[in-house]
């Protein structure tokens, strides 16, 4: 039986993460699974997606579909056909909510208005734009294909459209100081205010291995800002952005309080989801078991896998309970709200004090790193800035 005051971010939230793996170019710092292909058959992927989609339903009768997430690539260059088909499906196999969220991750450059209305026809209410910076030439050397005044005028249109708009920016780029920074953002701040904007996600640029920008830096073609410059940017940004009415409420995510995204929520309170797409990552409760899920990476196998077979899972794993408790300490613990000990006991059948190291807990209290209370464990906000060293010593 369901719990209604579960619903919506509580345990029984079930989201749908669908993967478009495409995208016009490939920017040098992406490690996501996006390519760039020469046409894109959207007949075949919207049969491939709608019989994943059938798959995954059929291992989950009944569950209440909370959110749907298209995230890519370059989920914007999906026919709205097929977005609109998935959603529908995905109506039907489920119970939506009233009040579903259904994200779309969009580029600015990718859509115009008429894009922009279908996407909307098809029911997507939240649209989430890649900016990711308001210095031309910084999107220049980010490999982006927009400007800003491009984004600009997409983010505006998106908000007139969309009933909620989010834009993402990257921060500590090449030369970027603390001053250009607080500038940056606030007038990033400013223009979301001014449109309706309560959403953003605000990440720091980071050397991913295997990508072209990460062997420029290897080579020492530039210098990022250091461990400590990163941090400072970091708190000027905490601070901004509640001063603005938009605080953290994970480490790189801001919100107006109500407006969070529910469907990440559920990965970091450790909800189910299902994953469906080339590289999709799923978490399946099945016959009282958590289940990884992870699809075929390749685009062009998992095509063919899917339509030939219905799925084109690549793995699964039963998770242990160990496993199952590590990782909702490591999602939890990204959110402002922390681990909520009595969704942690019920999630995993463990209290929480019998998971976390009592030696590593006690010495990150006393360091102002973690705040503990009868109901939740929390990273404070200096915490954060250190969450990996945090992590590692409570699941010593
Ligand atoms: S548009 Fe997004 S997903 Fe595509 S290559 Fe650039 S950063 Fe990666």
């Amino acid at each position: 039986m369901t719990d209604p005051a579960a619903t919506p971010s509580g345990d029984e939230d079930f989201g749908l993460y669908v993967h478009w793996p495409f995208c016009l170019s490939k920017c040098p710092y992406c490690d996501f699974n996006s390519h760039v292909v020469d046409a894109v058959d959207q007949g075949a992927w919207r049969a491939a997606l709608l019989r994943e989609l059938a798959h995954v339903a059929a291992r989950t009768p009944g569950r209440r579909l909370t959110s749907i997430f298209f995230g890519g690539g370059t989920p914007s260059l999906m026919a709205p056909e097929t977005a609109a088909a998935l959603i529908d499906a995905a109506r039907a196999a489920w119970t939506p909510l009233p009040d579903l969220e259904i994200t779309l991750e969009a580029n600015p450059g990718t859509v115009d208005a008429a894009r922009f209305e279908a996407i909307r026809a098809a029911g997507v209410n939240r649209l989430s734009m890649g900016v990711q910076a308001l210095d031309d030439d910084d999107l220049k050397r980010l490999g982006r294909r927009h400007g800003v005044a491009e984004a600009r005028a997409a983010w505006r249109a998106a908000a007139g459209l969309f009933p909620r708009t989010s834009f993402d920016l990257i921060y500590a780029r090449v030369g970027q100081g603390l001053v250009a920074w607080q500038d940056e953002l606030k007038r990033a701040l400013d223009e979301a205010a001014a449109c309706g904007i309560t959403h953003l996600s605000l990440y720091q640029l980071t050397m991913e291995e295997g990508t072209a920008m990460a062997a420029e830096h290897a080579r020492g073609a530039f210098v990022l800002p250091g461990e400590d410059a990163a941090a400072d940017l970091y708190e000027a940004t905490q601070v901004l952005c509640a001063t603005a009415g938009l605080p953290a409420y994970e480490i790189s995510n801001h919100a107006v309080p109500g407006t969070e995204c529910r469907h990440n929520l559920t990965y970091w309170r450790g909800g189910d989801y299902a994953g469906i797409g080339p590289g999709a990552h799923g978490r399946l409760t099945v016959d009282g078991a958590v289940h990884a899920t992870r699809q075929i990476k390749a685009p062009a196998l998992w095509l063919k896998r899917t339509l030939k077979a219905g799925h084109g899972t690549q793995e699964e794993e039963r998770l242990t309970p160990r496993a199952r408790a590590e990782e909702l300490v490591m999602t939890g613990l990204r959110t402002v709200e922390g681990i909520d000990k009595a969704r942690f006991a019920r999630l995993t059948g463990s209290p929480l004090a019998a998971v976390v190291a009592a030696a590593g807990l006690a010495t990150l209290v006393r360091e102002g790193l973690i705040v503990e209370t009868p109901q939740a464990l929390r990273v404070t906000a200096r915490g954060r800035l250190a969450l990996n060293a945090v992590v590692r010593m409570l699941l010593a």
